[in-house]
């Protein structure tokens, strides 16, 4: 079977540029009125051209946004359990080589970790580790998994690139969900951003969101860090890289998280800052490129900017957010966290701000099947 990254190459960089160059402003109004875009038309919405038609994008984004979720946003917490990294990402406060304390939480640590944000009401957790397979090896986050998973209707992971039959073993304890960002879809610029370490292999993680989706996983995500390269080169190709795994997984589903780089540990200096209009023209393009795909925000941006981009497009937003390891039950306040959040509302506050704003909560909008307390017990009462 054909890979992302072999359908990616057909889409090589001067191509990405070429098209948004060449794009047609006047076009834009009969693209919003299609029912279905092909990925040259999602390219258009993301050239420049376009943001002359924000309002516009912005209207029919919004409409599309309440025709496939309603006013329904998904609420989710991250929860670190080890920030020991083998890799040298050039800006990540968690780098190898910034000299700071690192920590790895045990099993019953994560578990009172997990244990706290249970506590407070949330539904679906996400874990993420550095990449340290040995520490945090697949075994490990399976043993976390096992002891948390009564606790949650979803758990989701953030970590290394897996193997398919590792992904599928996440699946048999309870993991459910996988985002995996590319950080950028340029293959020069991946590797001199990722040096060293397992992450230099592009192609490994490339394909990893298909290997999850091979592995049995219900929801995979992907995502650019956005920032790093040109704006349309990457937003373009996480867009295809969504709209390429819902063409072949159709059982799977498929969101794209939208992070913009933050300042951190160390000295990267951003080359390609995406500014707010630019950023809510992403938003708008992807939801009319993928109608049904949830597009997660995290707490990188703003409460002001959160608000407002979730009725354009946005169905998934984190609360209560710690980047810290050990941030939460065990109070290891040891280093200022991968990066710096923006927007600190706790799960009441955000709940709040939805209703604020018209939108509903939802806590939990998937139950494992096999652990449905209905079980086998007839449904049908007629
Ligand atoms: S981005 Fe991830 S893999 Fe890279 S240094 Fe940071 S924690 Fe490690």
């Amino acid at each position: 079977m054909e890979t992302f990254q072999e359908y990616l190459a057909s889409w090589p960089l001067d191509r990405r540029d070429e098209g948004a160059q060449r794009a047609n402003g006047k076009s834009v109004p009969a693209l919003l009125e299609r029912e279905s875009l092909r990925p040259e038309d999602f390219l258009t919405l993301l050239s420049p051209v376009a943001a002359d038609y924000l309002e516009a994008m912005a209207q029919r984004a919004h409409e599309l946004t309440l025709r496939y979720f309603g006013r329904a946003v998904n609420i989710f917490t991250p929860l670190y359990i080890s920030d020991v990294c083998t890799n040298q990402c050039r800006y990540c406060g968690f780098n190898a080589k910034n000299p700071q304390k690192r920590r790895h939480l045990s099993v019953d640590e994560a578990v009172a970790e997990a244990a706290f944000i249970a506590d407070r009401g949330f539904q679906h957790i996400l874990l993420l580790t550095g990449d340290a397979r040995k520490l945090s090896s697949p075994e490990y986050i399976a043993a976390v998994v096992r002891r948390i998973k009564a606790r949650f209707a979803s758990v989701g992971i953030e970590v290394y690139s897996m193997t398919t039959a590792e992904y599928a073993s996440l699946v048999a304890v309870g993991v459910d969900s996988m985002t995996m960002f590319q950080e950028t879809y340029s293959p020069e610029l991946y590797a001199w951003l990722h040096p060293v370490g397992p992450k230099h292999d592009y192609g490994f993680r490339l394909n990893a969101p298909q290997r999850a989706a091979e592995g049995g996983m219900r929801s995979v995500g992907v995502g650019a860090l956005l920032g790093l390269e040109t704006f349309v080169r990457d937003a373009f190709a996480t867009g295809l890289h969504a709209w390429w795994l819902q063409r072949h997984y159709p059982g799977v589903d498929v969101s794209v998280s939208i992070p913009r780089i933050c300042p951190h540990e160390g000295n990267f200096a951003v080359q390609h800052t995406v500014d707010d209009r630019t950023f809510v023209q992403y938003v708008t393009a992807l939801r009319c490129f993928l109608p049904r795909a949830g597009i997660t925000c995290s707490s990188r941006e703003s409460a002001f900017m959160r608000d407002h981009l979730v009725p354009l497009g946005v169905t998934r937003v984190s609360a209560g957010v710690s980047t810290v390891v050990g941030g939460r039950a065990t109070q290891d306040m040891h280093n200022p966290g991968q990066f710096e959040i923006t927007d600190r509302r706790s799960l009441p506050e955000m709940i709040a701000s939805l209703s604020g704003i018209g939108y509903q909560a939802v806590l939990k909008d998937w139950e494992d099947p096999a652990e449905s307390s209905l079980g086998s017990s007839s449904l049908c009462a007629i």
